[in-house]
Formats: structure tokens, sequence, C-alpha cells
């Protein structure tokens, strides 16, 4: 669960971000994100991974609250997390088990569970077989599907998809959303930021709309 209650955020050049803004977003929720370029978005997603602190107001994410959590504890609040980026961020070098696993290698999880683990996040994007492929030998939506299996094999219990289909053409776009919401079907809260309209306007669902800093629509078209 997602809690913002009365959040602003003044950056150090005097800049307004957000502006007393007030939002709920509930286990199990699937959310779009929308504002058009500067209307504070990425400082809103900064709040909740805790990588900025509002000016005034509170943050509460799954469980934490985050004005008064300790610095040992952040790393816990962001593995309820899972993200996803525009550009992927895969690790070139690495084979696409590689790059899933190495998210729980860097946790010291048990041999035995990574490959159990990876085997069935892989499995639940349908890239079973590319196991072993390098990120460069796939396509652009397929790396997506990698970079989401990445994002879930904590079992987060929120993905934040950050303009996850910028790149993509409008199929694989398509596909990639029917993903998440089937992983939002599995008990995922899901936050998507976009711009693009139309793809709201098609899947529909809770929309937040950000202007200048404030939540000017909040519901369910
Ligand atoms: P969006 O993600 O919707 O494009 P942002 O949250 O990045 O919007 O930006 C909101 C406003 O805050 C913009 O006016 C932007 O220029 C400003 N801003 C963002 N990050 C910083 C920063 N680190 N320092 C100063 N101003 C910033």
């Amino acid at each position: 669960m997602v809690e913002l209650r009365n959040v602003s955020v003044t950056y150090s050049n005097g800049v307004r971000a957000l502006n007393n803004v007030s939002l709920t977003i509930n286990d199990g929720d699937f959310v779009f994100l929308v504002g058009k370029s500067g209307a504070g978005k990425s400082t809103l997603i900064k709040l909740l991974i805790k990588e900025i602190s509002p000016t005034s107001g509170s943050v509460a994410v799954n469980g934490y609250e985050l004005n008064k959590i300790r610095a040992n504890e952040i790393p816990k609040l962001r593995r309820t997390i899972g993200y996803v980026f525009q550009d992927f961020k895969l690790i070139d070098n690495m084979s696409v088990y590689d790059n899933v696993a190495f998210v729980l290698r860097s946790i010291d999880a048990p041999v035995k569970y990574i490959r159990r683990r990876v085997a069935y996040v892989l499995g639940l994007v349908g890239l079973k077989d590319k196991a072993k492929v390098h990120p460069n030998e796939l396509s652009g939506g397929e790396q997506q599907r990698v970079a989401i299996a990445r994002a879930l094999v904590n079992d987060p219990k929120l993905i934040i998809a950050d303009e996850p289909t910028g790149n993509l053409d409008p199929k694989t776009t398509i596909e990639i959303i029917e993903l998440l919401q089937g992983i939002n079907k599995c008990d995922t809260t899901v936050l998507m930021v976009t711009h693009e309209h139309d793809l709201v306007r098609r899947f529909g669902g809770r929309i937040i709309s950000i202007y200048e800093g404030q939540v000017n629509f909040d519901d369910v078209i």
C-alpha cells in the first residue's frame, strides 16, 4: 500500500515539484500515473523508493513510514518494490538467466532457491527458452520481459514501471501492458507511469493525473 498525505517537495533551487499531494494506492491496484513532462511524476516515484524525502507531509509504502524509516531498513523497503525502466537497464554481458539471478545472488539467496525462482519468473514472462541468450539477441519487447522478470524475482508487493513501453512499438506495448495486468491479477500492485494517453484510454482502470505538482484527476475510467 502507498499513502501520501499532504506531500510537498521543494528542490534546493526553489522549484516546488509537488504541492500538497494526497493519494492512496491499495494493495492489488493497477494505476496509470500520467502527466506531461515536468509535472512531478519522477519526483513522486523518487519519494516512494526513498531516494528523496518530502519537504512536508508524510509517505508510507508497504508498511514502512518513510519519515521514520531507519537507514538500515531502506534496502528492505526497496526489496518490496520491483522497478521496470523505459530503457530496460539489462547487463549486456550477462545471460538472461544471470540478469535475473543477479538480484537474488546480491542478497545471498540459497543457490537452489535461485534456480527455482529464476526459472519460475522467466516462465511467467514467457522467456523460459531464452535463459541462455544475451540481451542483445532479443527484441525490445523480450528485453522488457526480462526486466519485468528481474523486477518480479524478489516477489515485490509493488511494481513501479516507469514509461516501460516508451521504446516499444504499438503491438509490443500492448503485450507488455497485458503482461503487467496479468502480474497484477496475481496480487502485485502495479504503478505504471506513462504519457501515452491513448493507451490509458484503451486499457482504462484507475488513472492518477499530475499537473504542475498537484493531482488534478484520480478516478477509474
Ligand atoms: P516529470 O517526471 O513529470 O517529468 P519531475 O518530477 O522530474 O517531473 O520534475 C518536476 C519539476 O521538478 C520540474 O520542474 C523539474 O525541472 C524539477 N526537478 C526535478 N528534479 C529536480 C532536481 N533534482 N533539482 C531541481 N529541480 C528538479
